[in-house]
């Protein structure tokens, strides 16, 4: 077996669980080693269940009461239900499908048990939880590797522990004088710790060695974009004669100063022969797309074409409808291509793109990306929402008219402390909208206990009797409950129950296209009251008359989704409300959650999020969109500090040149170019 060697030759995988694994992007031993756990779970430290509070995850030391009942539930599920005790409490176990399990649980055995303990009627339950029998001294931290699909814990861990030996082959990426410098670890060791810790310390030791070197090959990279533009040319645009001035005296709003700084900025690009690469970041709702429009003008006007492209079909279809209003008076051609148009209109739209006829293109990325020519492209405009989407945005480069690069604008959503700017989008300018058109109001935003329901549910009768529509949004779940579509699911069941009058809808990630679509149609028209959804509404949902969002199990959700959620209410001209359910008591949850009630300053809260949680966050997954950080997340800030510091170093003294730094640089061209591959159009 060898590193590159397909995960089917490890023991105990056959072709059906190397499937599973290939689903999870796992197909050689190389990246079952990098496939890292998402957590630990100490079950080292053991608790008396009489001091645990209620709802807790924790380990405890049980002894079994008497043998085991096995049964049946409504929906025929099989279950074994057992009482056990510690000399400071009863807990009451169930084991749904695992028939296996009743043998084990014989009376006076002793296991340590690992998982969520409620207070039940009777005493303490749990539920599916982590058993093993108990021997003193046992190891402490378990991994809890991310699943999906067919995938299970103890498959992944098994199949990992037998690959580690092979971590010896993977070789240092950060060169030794960078390790020493930073107490890093050899990345080996750093792999076989991630997989195998025997403590706390340990996982961080790695964690930390291999965030360093994710964040700094991921900035090296970044910086050899930017430093790539200057190679490269573009159409220089011109205001000259273009009534621009009118345009702007035309716009239905006097800009804001913020709108009118970034305006500035983006016409001086333009008018530069160097492609502009340029971000606006501004909250949600700061006026981001007439700046595009604005940029798109001035390069009609030129004669050029501008893509636009919009990461969901919903919000290219929001954009079409913005740019034809504000710029079909001008005799500019304004066309959107979607991914449910016929064959005939798709070909019509592509020769309208190719002979020059439209000025401007809108549509998904995966649509202006795959076989759509352009005349004379000069300008592409990316609105990405939330996501950092980043090396992804060279992805026009080569589609220039006359072989220049078109000029890049690049819109995002989501407001981030200036020190991860720098990070993040090393590669481009940045303007800020820190300003917000006047005469929005505020929503209304509470934070609630769990406690609280019966309340919630007759504020949310009360706005329904005035007509008004209801969001609720299901929490992200940890990999051992519910999966986020269940849950969802499960909640819709119980509301239906608990508000028997309203019509209630359900849209979940897993649901086909199809129905999402139909669902959120019908929510729009007002066919339904409510909509229990998952965080699929994040992005360019737009339903004036939905005045509440109710977000359950909100200390779940990082800041800035919660943020993003929430500029989903309050568009129209009712007064809106959000009420953040919490389901934990802890301190931080609620500073955080009191930081969501006091202030809907974007800036605000991502700073305030990146004091309370570090940087996690902003390098998640789920943020990150393309592109993927599999340890970053776990970076605290001052690594990324010193990260940067050390790209700094490396780049004044042309340290990859050097042989040590070999590796180094090799890894920052293989980001670079599976980014390019996976981007540049033909
Ligand atoms: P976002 O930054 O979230 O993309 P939009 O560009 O969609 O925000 O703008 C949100 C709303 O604000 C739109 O209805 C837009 O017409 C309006 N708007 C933008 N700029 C101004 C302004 N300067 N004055 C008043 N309304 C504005
Ligand atoms: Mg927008």
């Amino acid at each position: 077996m060898q590193l590159d060697s397909s995960v089917r030759y490890i023991s105990g995988i056959g072709e059906t669980r190397a499937k599973a694994f290939e689903k999870a992007g796992v197909f050689t031993v190389r990246d079952l080693l990098e496939y890292f756990p998402r957590r630990y779970e100490n079950r080292g430290e053991t608790r008396k269940l009489f001091d645990l509070p209620d709802g807790e995850t924790a380990s405890v030391v049980v002894r079994i009461d008497s043998a085991p009942k096995e049964g049946r539930g409504k929906s025929g599920k099989y279950y074994v239900r057992v009482s056990s005790s510690d000399d400071t409490g009863t807990l009451y176990m169930t084991f749904f499908n695992q028939k296996w399990i009743a043998k084990t649980l014989s009376p006076g055995r002793v296991f340590r048990v690992y998982g969520k303990i409620s207070m039940g009627q009777y005493g303490r339950d749990t539920v599916n939880p982590a058993l093993e029998p108990y021997i003193p001294g046992m190891k402490g931290i378990y991994p809890v590797y991310p699943l999906s699909g067919a995938l299970t814990q103890s498959l992944v861990a098994k199949a990992a522990s037998q690959a580690l030996p092979l971590a010896d082959e993977i070789p240092d990426v950060l060169p030794q004088e960078l390790q020493r410098q930073f107490a890093l670890l050899h990345k080996p060791q750093a792999i076989k710790l991630m997989h195998s810790p025997q403590s706390e310390s340990d996982v961080a030791a790695a964690s930390r060695t291999l965030a360093f070197e994710e964040l700094t090959v991921f900035q090296l990279a970044l910086r050899r974009m930017r430093s790539g533009r200057d190679d490269r040319v573009s159409h220089a645009l011109t205001q000259k004669d273009t009534g621009v001035r009118a345009f702007f005296q035309n716009l239905p709003f006097p800009l804001t100063g913020a709108q009118q700084r970034a305006v500035k900025e983006i016409f001086a690009d333009l008018q530069r022969p160097v492609p502009m690469m340029r971000l606006v970041q501004g909250d949600v709702g700061s006026g981001k797309t007439v700046l595009s429009v604005a940029a798109a003008y001035l390069c009609a006007k030129n004669g050029f074409q501008t893509a636009v492209m919009a990461p969901t079909e919903i919000l290219a279809r929001q954009h079409y409808a913005t740019f034809e209003k504000m710029l079909s008076p001008y005799g500019i051609n304004v066309l959107l291509i979607t991914g449910g148009m016929t064959a005939a209109q798709k070909r019509n739209a592509r020769a309208a793109t190719a002979d020059g006829t439209a000025d401007v293109v809108i549509g998904t990325n995966a649509v202006i990306q795959s076989g759509v020519d352009f005349n004379n492209l000069a300008l592409a405009v990316t609105d990405e929402q939330h996501r950092f989407g980043v090396l992804q945005r060279s992805a026009l480069v080569n589609k220039g008219a006359g072989g220049k690069t078109p000029h890049t604008l690049v819109m995002s959503a989501t407001p981030i402390p200036r020190t991860l700017s720098l990070i993040l989008y090393g590669d481009l300018d940045i303007s800020i909208l820190d300003e917000r058109p006047p005469g929005r109001q505020k929503v209304v935003t509470r934070a609630v206990s769990s406690a609280e329901r019966a309340a919630v549910n007759s504020f949310l009768t009360s706005e329904k009797q005035k007509g008004h529509q209801i969001f609720v949004v299901c929490p992200l779940v940890e990999e051992s409950e519910l999966t986020e579509a269940e849950s969802a699911t499960e909640r819709f069941e119980q509301i239906q129950k608990e508000l028997p009058d309203f019509r209630c809808g359900l849209l979940h990630g897993k649901m086909k296209q199809k129905d999402k679509d139909e669902v959120m149609e019908r929510f729009r028209a007002h066919e339904l009251d409510l909509l229990v959804s998952t965080t699929v509404i994040e992005v360019g949902v737009d339903v004036p008359n939905a005045t509440v969002m109710v977000v359950e199990n909100a200390e779940r959700f990082g800041l800035s989704t919660l943020h993003q959620l929430r500029g989903r209410i309050g568009r129209g001209t009712q007064k809106s409300y959000c009420i953040l359910i919490s389901g934990s008591n802890s301190e931080r949850a609620r500073e955080r959650l009191d930081t969501m009630c006091r202030t809907d300053d974007g800036f605000e809260i991502a700073r305030t999020d990146l004091k309370l949680r570090g940087p996690g966050d902003f390098f998640g997954e789920r943020q990150s969109g393309e592109l993927r950080f599999k340890v970053a997340s776990s970076a605290d800030m001052p690594l990324v500090e010193q990260t940067r510091a050390a790209v700094d170093v490396i780049l004044e003294n042309g340290l990859l040149e050097r042989e040590d730094y070999a590796a180094l640089r090799d890894a920052t061209e293989k980001l670079w170019q599976d980014n390019l591959r996976g981007n540049t159009l033909n």
